[in-house]
C-alpha cells in the first residue's frame, strides 16, 4: 500500500510503498478514508536526530478515520464497513487514569512503548491503519470522515482545554484564543457552543483573523507586542479570565501573561516550547497555567456529538495522499487555512 513516511531525520515526508499491515489478535485493521495534517507532525519532523523518540521511517498521521477492513482474532463489536474515528493518545487500558478514559495521560505508555498511531506507531497517511484495539474506536456513522477526522486532534484538544475552564466562561467574561489555525478555528467554535464568553482571536496573518470572525470570535487582534495592551482595553483594563495559546512560542506566551486576569487561566496548547514562569508577582494573583496533552475518550464522544449537532464545523482543505507531502509544505508556511486532510482513496 502507499504511506507517507517520515524517513530521515530533517527531510521532508515522502510518499512510498510499504507492505499492507495485517491486525494482530485484538486489533482492527481500517480502509483509511481521512487523515488530518496536524503542526505537531512539523515539530517532530524538526526535532534533532539525537533524542528522536520514534523509529523511522515512520508513517505520519495522528487524526484517522477510516472503515474497519478486517478484525483481528478475538475483536467483537465491530463489522466490516463501519465508519471509525480513531481516538489518538493510546494507553495501557489499565491503569487508572485509562480507567478513567484519560488514555492521554496513560502512566505506564511511555515505559512500554505504547505510542499513538503517526507518532511512534505507524499512522494514518495510508491506505490502510492498523488500531491496537476495539476502544481506541469510535462509530462516525452519518458523518463526513473527512469533516470530522480533525476532531479527533484538533476539536478533541481545544474541546479537553476549554472544558478545563469552564467554570471561569460565565457571562460578561472574555476568552482569548491565540493562534486560529487548525485547533485555534475549532476553539473558537467550541467557545461559542458551550459558554457565553465573548471570544478574542489572535493571529499574525488577516486571512487567519478573517477565518475566526467567520466561526464566530467576537473581536480579533492582529498579534504582535501590543495585542496584549488591546486585550487589556477590550476588558476595561481587567483582562481575560481564559486564554489559550496555540502557539506556544516566546512572544505568545509573553502575550497570554499580560492579557490574563486576576484568578484567570492560562492554557498552553501549542509545542513552541516556551516557558512561562509562576511566581508571586510574575502574573496577576492566583494565575493557573498549564500545558494539557490532548483529550480524554470520553471527551472524543462528545466532540463528535457535537459535530453530529451541527455545533462544530472545521474548515478543510483536502489533498489526495500523493498530494500530502505539499500539505505539510503548505502548512509549514503558513498557507493552510483550518485543516489539511489528507484523503488515501483519491
Ligand atoms: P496551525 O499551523 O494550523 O495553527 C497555528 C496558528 O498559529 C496559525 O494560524 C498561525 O498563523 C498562528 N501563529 C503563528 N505564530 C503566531 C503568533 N506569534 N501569534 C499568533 N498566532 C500565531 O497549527 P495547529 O495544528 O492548529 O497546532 C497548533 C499548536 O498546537 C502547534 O504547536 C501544535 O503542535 C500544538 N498541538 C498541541 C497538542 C497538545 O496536545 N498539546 C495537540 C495538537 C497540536
Ligand atoms: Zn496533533
Amino acid at each position: 500500500m502507499k504511506a507517507l513516511q517520515y524517513r530521515t531525520i530533517g527531510s521532508a515526508p515522502e510518499v512510498v510503498t510499504v507492505p499492507d499491515p495485517e491486525p494482530g489478535p485484538g486489533e482492527v485493521l481500517l480502509k483509511v478514508t481521512a487523515a488530518g495534517v496536524c503542526h505537531s507532525d512539523i515539530a517532530v519532523m524538526e526535532w534533532p536526530a539525537e533524542g528522536f523518540p520514534y523509529q523511522l521511517p515512520m508513517t505520519l498521521g495522528h487524526e484517522g478515520a477510516g472503515t474497519v477492513a478486517a478484525l483481528g482474532a478475538g475483536v467483537t463489536g465491530l463489522a466490516e464497513g463501519d465508519p471509525v474515528a480513531v481516538y489518538g493518545p493510546w494507553g495501557c487500558g489499565l491503569c487508572a487514569k485509562c480507567a478513567e478514559g484519560k488514555e492521554n495521560y496513560c502512566l505506564v505508555a511511555r515505559e512500554r512503548g505504547i505510542n499513538p498511531p503517526g507518532l511512534g506507531a505507524p499512522g494514518a497517511m495510508a491506505e490502510y491503519l492498523v488500531v491496537d484495539s476495539p476502544r481506541h474506536l469510535t462509530p462516525i456513522d452519518g458523518l463526513d470522515p473527512a469533516e470530522v477526522v480533525p476532531l479527533t486532534d484538533a476539536g478533541l484538544t481545544p474541546y479537553h482545554a476549554v472544558k478545563r475552564s469552564l467554570h471561569q466562561l460565565v457571562p460578561g467574561s472574555t476568552a482569548v484564543v491565540i493562534g486560529t489555525g487548525g485547533l485555534g478555528h475549532v476553539a473558537i467554535q467550541l467557545l461559542r457552543v458551550l459558554t457565553p464568553a465573548r471570544v478574542i482571536a489572535m493571529d499574525v496573518s488577516e486571512e487567519k483573523l478573517e477565518l475566526a470572525r467567520t466561526v464566530g470570535a467576537d473581536e480579533t487582534v492582529l498579534s504582535d507586542a501590543q495585542a496584549a495592551g488591546r486585550v487589556r482595553e477590550l476588558t476595561d483594563g481587567l483582562g481575560a479570565q481564559v486564554v489559550l495559546d496555540f502557539v506556544g512560542a516566546e512572544p505568545t506566551v509573553r502575550t497570554a501573561a499580560g492579557s490574563v486576569g486576576v484568578e484567570g487561566d492560562i492554557t498552553i496548547v501549542g509545542i513552541a516550547g516556551a516557558g512561562l514562569p509562576v511566581g508571586f508577582g510574575l502574573l496577576p494573583f492566583e494565575v493557573s497555567v498549564a500545558a494539557p496533552y490532548w483529550g480524554t475518550r470520553g471527551e472524543l464522544i462528545e466532540v463528535l456529538d457535537l459535530a453530529r449537532a451541527g455545533a462544530v464545523s472545521v474548515h478543510t482543505e483536502r489533498f489526495s495522499l500523493d498530494e500530502a507531502p505539499d500539505a505539510y509544505a503548505r502548512l509549514h508556511e503558513g498557507r493552510v487555512n483550518g485543516r489539511a486532510v489528507v484523503l488515501p482513496g483519491g
